[in-house]
């Protein structure tokens, strides 16, 4: 599942190919993955310039301007398995690609791509697209440490599945979530309000590691994820727990553990990442936020 770095190669990718060009050219294939009438989707589109491109969490929106109205937004959550590449008009469709946008200026369109059709594409004005975004915690990758530190306060679940509640801190899915807490070295079941303020600290640098080394490889691909020309990304070589159960730690050579937070795996190593005493209970399969 895409989280806050594929996310992000996605935005970058549209800044490089895709800003400031127009939309000359609106097919919707599949209008399952709209929240937008078709017919007003592809009204409204058709024509305007693409103006910005922002992301919040694992949120992309595309500022769409048109000279005689106010700017619209295009809301992209890529879901499970949804891709956004920039590719030649003439090349031939893959399968899944439920939205194709023209590009002036060039043979080049927009496809959006979703073989498990949760992704979502919507139309929305600035005052919607913002009341979205505020339902979401501060982005993980600009949240300060002292307000992380804030956050955790009193919390009394699994820490695992905090970092995972859009809610609380966007853009945090499980595969980040594993990894920054395995570099902290702090348990998944830990209570948040249970940690010291140094781990909070180490935990709220590991997350600012991780992600950012991650958006430098261009993240990590294990089933869809592709970057903007349709290439994977390649964190998934430097993953150190997530996937690994039964592996050796690269650290203390330990077999790598897993258990289930909040219905997700969840990967450790069992002498890096000790259990504390005072810690959360496993939880039954639920779904994440
Ligand atoms: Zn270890």
């Amino acid at each position: 599942m895409p989280e806050l770095p594929e996310v992000e190669t996605v935005a970058r990718g549209l800044r490089e190919r895709a800003l400031g060009r127009s939309i000359t050219r609106v097919e919707v294939l599949h209008p399952g993955v709209l929240l937008t009438p078709p017919a007003v989707f592809e009204e409204q589109i058709c024509g305007r310039r693409i103006c910005s491109i922002e992301r919040k969490g694992k949120v992309l929106a595309l500022g769409l301007e048109r000279r005689d109205g106010d700017p619209l937004f295009l809301m992209l959550r890529l879901g499970m398995t949804g891709q956004v590449t920039v590719r030649d008009r003439a090349e031939p469709l893959e399968a899944h690609t439920h939205v194709r946008l023209g590009l002036d200026g060039a043979d080049k369109e927009i496809r959006f791509r979703d073989a498990r059709r949760f992704g979502r594409l919507r139309l929305c004005t600035r005052a919607e697209l913002d009341a979205v975004l505020a339902k979401l915690g501060p982005d993980a990758e600009q949240i300060a440490p002292e307000a992380f530190w804030r956050a955790a306060q009193g919390r009394r679940g699994a820490i695992k599945s905090w970092l995972l509640n859009q809610r609380w801190l966007a853009g945090v899915g499980n595969i980040y979530a594993d990894e920054a807490l395995y570099a902290a070295r702090i348990h998944p079941l830990a209570r948040p309000g249970r940690l010291s303020r140094q781990s909070l600290l180490r935990l709220h640098q590991a997350i600012q590691k991780v992600l950012r080394h991650a958006v430098e490889l261009q993240g990590t691909s294990f089933r869809d994820y592709l970057d903007i020309e349709g290439q994977p990304g390649s964190y998934q070589r430097r993953l150190e727990v997530y996937g690994r159960e039964g592996k050796p730690c690269r650290r203390c050579h330990r077999a790598i553990r897993r258990l289930t937070v909040a219905g997700r795996s969840s990967h450790y190593c069992p002498r890096c990442q000790p259990r504390p005493r005072h810690h959360a209970q496993p939880t039954q399969p639920r779904r994440a936020a």
